[in-house]
């Protein structure tokens, strides 16, 4: 194109000399020919130059259009190999693209598309992606993917969406919303990525940077993550928690007497079997080493103490490694908090230092941080290893507190009371075991034992002609809300023989109270069986009149804090008085405890109270002491009326 450009450009100085020649000829003409001669052929020429110019004049027109033309021509070219190449891509690509109009409607997918969909073409064009919708994304994350595309008429980021197989499956989009010159929405071009085996990966590493190898628990990382969300949570809500960190006691013999092969094994089998005690809201991990850590939420001192007890005991049982038996034990740390510690090092600091303190007093054994509830939480242990023991060696005794009629001094009934014959210590008050058993589970084996027994001495004395109209039996609160009790009482009776109008059963106020739905239910249940239900310690358990008025039970038992000052304190006449009153008016009999007083007696009598039990009548006696007191031959035959105590 250049070299001919610039012979237009030679040629055009002469092409002007011979169209100022042609324009000015008839003024030359006759200068270059003044007598007239060469005129004619000077004419001739001019026609021929005339031709010339106008020859040149249409070629150099040919070559200006011709130049565009092949500009033009050369521009189609371009732009169809772009275009072929852009199709290319498209369709290469393995990014999945999806185009639509300005409607949504599909008007172009490629083959990426199928292969990451599942969706073959034909089924999604003039479909919009609406199709292809999770659920994994509520109003407000359409909401600003449009605003970006109108706004910035771009947009990108994270996708979960549904492939044709069902499976949800998260993509990297990019969005771009196309315009025409005149600014109008065209089109949308949708580039996207499936990004599942990424984020797999992801999740992978994640793991891997989270948990050890070895036993598959989380690691230090990780739990002391959790260990500071958890003190977190506890100082918003005002909870508590323990830490404990176990270390096992001479990990390093078995290393070097087995080998760290068999280390390994030992330590994984231990991971295993602390996994066996872990609940809702504990974490376990493997700090390193032979140590371990526990994370309770919700959990105070006691709870950690018993964790601690059941830990050591499942630690107790030898692991089968190497063909032998190795037995192994540990030490504990614990650690409170947020009482304990202001920030999640501090936590893991003071359950360390208490963990060192296990050690140095000999091992296989649990500290706290605190040396006072060191002291208590061991204490406790022991109690319950003794209980546990004494239930097993039979060391429970069952004594029986007498029940009389306040209006004629008759005796109706008893109340079964138990107590523990500890070998060294003598015999132990309810209070001081039975919260321990209460915690640590035992209280239902000692509610079973004790019903079964007091059931089988009821029927006995009904065989043997006294005429008791009930034997009152209490349930612990741990016992009545498992809400099997009913099943139970059942089996208790039939095994027995019992009548089942001869069991009074004393729920406590406050157990009836913890969740008073499941409570009414169980209720109904025992009163089907046809035992009698009694609300034992009534007015220290807040309960509603609405929920009183539904429960079907046949006594209200006024605590005995309401009766110590009767008849001279005002709130406790006017507490005995209502009591009695409203127990009256639901159709119920009232029963005062704790009387230790003729004054008392009288005066609960004067108020209409029904039942009176106390000191003054007996305090609870052994079985045998007390049928020497009702005078009752072996053989039986008294009835209540005769052995009135009154
Ligand atoms: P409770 O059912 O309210 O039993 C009455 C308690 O008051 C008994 O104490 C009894 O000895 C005592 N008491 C009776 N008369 C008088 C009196 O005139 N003055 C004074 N100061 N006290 C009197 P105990 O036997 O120590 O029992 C305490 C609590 O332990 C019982 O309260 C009951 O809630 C629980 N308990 C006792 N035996 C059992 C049992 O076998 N199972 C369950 N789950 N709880 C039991
Ligand atoms: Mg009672
Ligand atoms: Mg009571």
């Amino acid at each position: 194109m250049k070299p001919k450009l610039s012979a237009v450009k030679l040629v055009l100085p002469y092409f002007l000399l011979a169209s100022a020649w042609i324009l000015f000829s008839d003024h030359l003409l006759p200068l270059l020919s003044p007598d007239g001669s060469r005129l004619e052929l000077l004419q001739s020429a001019k026609g021929l130059l005339f031709v010339a110019v106008t020859s040149g004049l249409l070629y150099l027109l040919v070559c200006l259009h011709m130049r565009r033309l092949r500009a033009y021509l050369q521009a189609r070219r371009e732009q169809e190999s772009s275009l072929r190449q852009a199709a290319a891509v498209f369709d290469a690509t393995q990014e999945g693209v999806l185009v639509t109009d300005a409607e949504q409607r599909i008007v172009h997918v490629n083959r990426a598309f199928a292969r990451i969909t599942g969706f073959e073409e034909s089924e999604v064009l003039g479909q919009t992606p609406v199709l292809f919708k999770s659920g994994r994304h509520d109003e407000a994350f359409y909401q600003s993917m449009w605003n970006a595309l109108k706004n910035r008429h771009a947009w990108s980021g994270e996708v979960w969406n549904r492939r044709h197989n069902g499976e949800v499956y998260p993509l990297w989009q990019n969005i771009r919303a196309i315009h025409d010159e005149d600014g109008l929405l065209t089109h949308y071009v949708a580039v996207f990525s499936d990004v599942s085996a990424i984020k797999r990966s992801q999740n992978e590493l994640d793991y891997l940077a989270h948990h050890d190898p070895l036993t598959n628990l989380p690691n230090r990382l990780l739990f002391t993550e959790r260990v500071e969300h958890a003190l977190e949570r506890a100082r918003r809500e005002g909870s508590e928690g323990t830490v404990i960190l176990l270390d096992l006691d001479h990990f390093k013999h078995i290393n070097e007497s087995l080998g760290h092969n068999h280390g390994d094994l030992l330590l994984k089998a231990v991971g295993e079997r602390l996994a066996t005690l872990m609940t809702g809201g504990m974490t376990l991990a493997r700090l390193g080493g032979d140590e371990f850590g526990l994370l309770c939420e919700g959990s105070g001192p006691e709870q950690a103490a018993d964790l601690a007890g059941r830990i050591q005991q499942c630690l107790a049982a030898p692991f089968h490694l190497a063909e032998q038996n190795l037995f192994i034990s540990a030490s504990l740390g614990i650690s409170l908090f947020p009482g304990d510690a202001e920030n999640v090092e501090q936590v893991l600091r003071n359950a360390d230092s208490a963990l060192f303190k296990a050690k140095s007093v000999g091992r296989e054994t649990f500290a706290f941080y605190s040396q006072e509830l060191t002291e208590q939480a061991r204490q406790r242990v022991e109690l319950v290893t003794a209980l546990r023991q004494g239930l097993e060696q039979d060391e429970l005794r069952l004594v029986f507190q007498p029940i009389h009629d306040l209006a004629d001094g008759r005796l109706i009934g008893v109340e079964t009371l138990v107590r523990w014959q500890h070998p060294q210590r003598g015999l132990v008050p309810p209070a001081e075991f039975l919260p321990v058993a209460e915690e640590s589970g035992l209280i239902g084996a000692i509610d079973a034992w004790v019903l079964e027994r007091a059931c089988r001495q009821m029927r006995d004395w009904t065989e043997r002609g006294l005429q008791l109209s009930f034997i009152a039996v209490n349930v612990s609160c741990r016992l009545f809300s498992r809400g099997e009790l009913d099943t139970r009482v059942a089996r208790v009776l039939a095994d027995t023989g019992l009548e089942p109008g001869r069991l009074e059963l004393e729920i406590t106020e406050s157990a009836v109270m913890e969740d008073p739905d499941t409570a009414l239910e169980l209720l109904d249940r025992l009163c089907k069986l046809g035992v009698r239900l009694a609300i034992d310690d009534f007015g220290t358990g807040y309960s509603s009149l609405q929920r009183l008025k539904r429960l079907p039970v046949h006594k209200l038992k006024i605590d005995q804090s309401f009766v110590q000052n009767l008849p001279d304190d005002h709130d406790d006449i006017a507490i005995a008085k209502a009591v009695t009153a409203l127990g009256h008016s639901l159709g119920l009999e009232v029963l005062a405890e704790g009387i230790e007083h003729q004054r008392q007696a009288d005066f609960l009598r004067g108020l209409g109270c029904d039942h009176g039990q106390g000191y003054l009548f007996s305090r609870p006696q052994p079985a045998q002491q007390l049928e020497e007191a009702w005078q009752l031959s072996p053989s039986g035959g008294a009835t209540p009326q005769q052995i009135s105590l009154l």
